[in-house]
């Protein structure tokens, strides 16, 4: 276990969350090496004897120190804008195993893809494909491109994490999809050489990877029969993870089925998977501010808030909270942890039976994607610092932001 107590407080690997707050006061994000490298590893299992490259989710948690991991692991990346390609550089990944997926690349983010020699750039409408080939045409490059297809598969997630639908403004139409492959093949400019999609987020039943597996093999087929071979299959991310108690299919078991429908495809086998790598392998710690009991409702007040976690006032996600000191809650009231920010929808936690008190910390569990990652400074809150365990050593792997970061780009115009 990752987090577990030792003598009554909880810890990451073999280091006292308390400790960490100690060092690095809250709210601060922990993550375990240990747990990244481990569900690494069963992609890596899942995988083994088959051409395929794991292309980290670099949106699901971008911080330097975990691309360095993964990168150092063999990984690839996922990205979807020009920053994340600078931040996988920057953490030593390599540009030629790095994928950009996205809807709306600008000009400058193909140049500087190009430029890197990205893998594969994702396209997702016919007038992506003409921009990246004007572009390619200037830099006299040849641009290595793949069609992000929509198989139409509903992921039964929330409707915001859910993409592969014909409603989404995700990926171009099946239909469409032959058709724009026999132009993109016309071109000078550009060089066919996959397909992609990826149809939804946190999904714990693998019938909808493996169904929309099944249709993009057969548009990989087809366009094979239409003399466009395909390098590369991508078939996304997605696999779920367990917040509360959904029990997500197994990695290895949904590879292996994704796998069977690739069939006799030799075509090399691209995963671009990040709350499955990420999700479960950070925590956020906080501190009790306040006790605040009510006739309709008891609030625990924390000091992390929306702006730290959002998926909470986002999706309504459910997050455990764990007191870092062990208590006996049997009997203890019930309260929604909320944060300090000015909005109602700054819950953090819903209908939670805790006996903390003030100063005591609580660890807001699963929260190593898309916390940290969708973050902001509303309400000119100073981001989380981040920590990264290895073992018994805690490493700060990003520092609190100061309240001069928060306005540091900022001027007041000489009037
Ligand atoms: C967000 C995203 C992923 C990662 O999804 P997870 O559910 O975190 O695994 C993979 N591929 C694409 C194209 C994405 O947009």
């Amino acid at each position: 276990m990752t987090f577990a107590y030792r003598d009554g407080v909880l810890c990451a690997e073999a280091v006292p969350l308390d400790d960490i707050v100690r060092a690095h006061g809250t709210p601060c994000y922990v993550y375990s090496r240990a747990a990244i490298e481990q569900a690494y590893a069963e992609y890596a299992a899942a995988l083994a004897g088959r051409d395929a490259l794991v292309c980290f989710s670099v949106k699901s948690n971008s911080n330097l120190a975990v691309l360095a991991l993964l990168a150092r692991l063999g990984a690839g990346f996922d990205i979807v804008s020009g920053g994340e390609l600078a931040r996988v550089l920057a953490a030593g990944g390599d540009a030629r195993k790095t994928v950009f997926s996205g809807v709306g690349k600008s000009e400058a983010e193909i140049v500087q893809a190009l430029e890197a020699g990205i893998l594969c750039l994702n396209l997702e409408s016919e007038a992506e494909l003409e921009r990246v080939a004007a572009i390619a045409t200037r830099l006299g490059r040849r641009a290595p491109i793949a069609f992000r297809v929509n198989p139409d598969v509903d992921a039964k997630t929330h409707p915001y994490i859910s993409t592969g639908l014909k409603q989404n403004k995700f990926g171009v139409a099946q239909e469409d999809a032959e058709r724009l492959y026999r132009h993109a093949a016309s071109l000078a400019a550009v060089e066919v050489v996959g397909i992609g999609c990826h149809i939804g987020s946190q999904l714990t039943a693998a019938a909808p990877l493996i169904e929309a597996a099944t249709r993009i093999t057969a548009l990989a087929t087809r366009l094979a029969q239409a003399g466009i071979r395909l390098a590369h299959i991508d078939l996304g991310g997605g696999i779920g993870i367990r917040y509360r108690d959904e029990s997500p299919q197994p990695i290895g078991a949904t590879i292996a089925a994704m796998l069977e429908r690739l069939g006799t495809q030799r075509a090399k086998l691209i995963l671009d998977p990040g709350r499955s790598i990420v999700g479960n392998a950070g925590v956020l710690l906080t501190r009790v501010e306040y006790l605040k009991p009510g006739a309709a409702k008891n609030f625990l007040v924390v000091d992390a808030a929306m702006n730290d976690l959002m998926r909470p006032s986002l999706y309504g996600a459910w997050h455990e909270v764990m007191p870092v000191r062990a208590q006996q809650a049997a009997g203890a009231p019930v309260y929604d942890v909320v944060g300090p920010v000015c909005e109602s929808a700054d819950v953090l936690a819903k209908d939670r039976t805790l006996a903390a008190q003030p100063g005591d910390l609580l660890a807001i569990m699963s929260a190593g994607a898309y916390g940290m990652a969708m973050s902001s400074n509303y309400n000119s809150r100073p981001r989380a610092a981040e920590v990264m365990v290895d073992g018994s050593t805690a490493y700060l792997v990003r520092r609190r932001e100061t309240h001069e970061s928060l306005f540091a780009l900022e001027s007041v115009p000489t009037w």
